[in-house]
């Protein structure tokens, strides 16, 4: 198998592809590299080939990781990508950059209240389930314009754009990618501060160049980088 680092750059030179065939600027596009059930050591090697930002799922391995002695003085942006349950969301704040994953009005409520506890301003995501999947976590899109104005008053969490999980047919995708952009474009016209929604996570191994085409500013890669799961 290719190396980490090899599959990296294959992941940037289809990233600024995919952006000059749509007509965006390849820097307008994050890759955040998604380690959930990889070991830390395949972490520090990503870094070590450039890699800033890795995305986990899982409270309890993601607490591991972050504190593996393997990635002492390795200065990893961390997002937490998976379900969030509300319970858990007092581990993890004071230790990610980005949340994307807040699917319920009372996980955000949570996400408010610690932040406040902790005296952290917290910027999060709201996953919208595009799909129509039932066994899909997220909001349907009526629920987030209906949420908005309470998601927008609560303190410390600054909402900053949306994530999904599209079908696994890429047709299909690209409509719930597209979906979503519209979604966030919605948001923006009633929101107070619309400029702080910026981001659009979308996109995945199998369907990221679909998602750049679509407006993705964040496309989550786990297998291209790090093999399979
Ligand atoms: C696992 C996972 C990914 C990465 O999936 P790949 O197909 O391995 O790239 C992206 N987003 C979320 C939310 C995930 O759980």
């Amino acid at each position: 198998m290719a190396s980490i680092a090899v599959n990296i750059q294959d992941i940037h030179d289809q990233i600024t592809s995919a952006c000059l065939s749509a007509g965006r600027e390849p820097e307008s596009v994050r890759l955040i590299a998604v380690s959930k059930t990889k070991p830390a050591s395949m972490i520090k090697e990503a870094f070590l080939a450039g890699q800033i930002a890795f995305g986990e799922s899982y409270v309890q391995e993601f607490l591991d990781k972050y504190q593996d002695p393997i990635l002492e003085k390795i200065p990893v942006e961390w997002h937490f990508i998976g379900h969030l349950q509300s319970n858990k969301v007092r581990f993890i704040i004071d230790k990610v950059s980005l949340v994307h994953g807040i699917d319920r009005l009372s996980t955000a409520e949570e996400l408010s209240k610690r932040s406040v506890q902790h005296n952290l301003q917290v910027d999060y995501l709201l996953e919208v389930n595009t799909s129509g999947e039932t066994s899909k976590y997220g909001m349907q899109h009526d629920e987030v314009l209906a949420s908005a104005e309470r998601l927008f008053r609560m303190p410390n969490i600054i909402l900053r754009g949306l994530m999904t999980i599209a079908s696994p047919e890429t047709a299909r995708a690209r409509q719930e990618f597209r979906n979503l952009r519209l979604l966030l474009e919605d948001l923006k016209k009633i929101s107070p501060d619309p400029l702080k929604l910026t981001e659009l996570s979308m996109g995945m191994s199998g369907d990221f160049e679909e998602a750049i085409h679509e407006g993705a500013t964040m496309i989550r890669v786990g297998s291209a980088i790090f093999g399979w799961r």
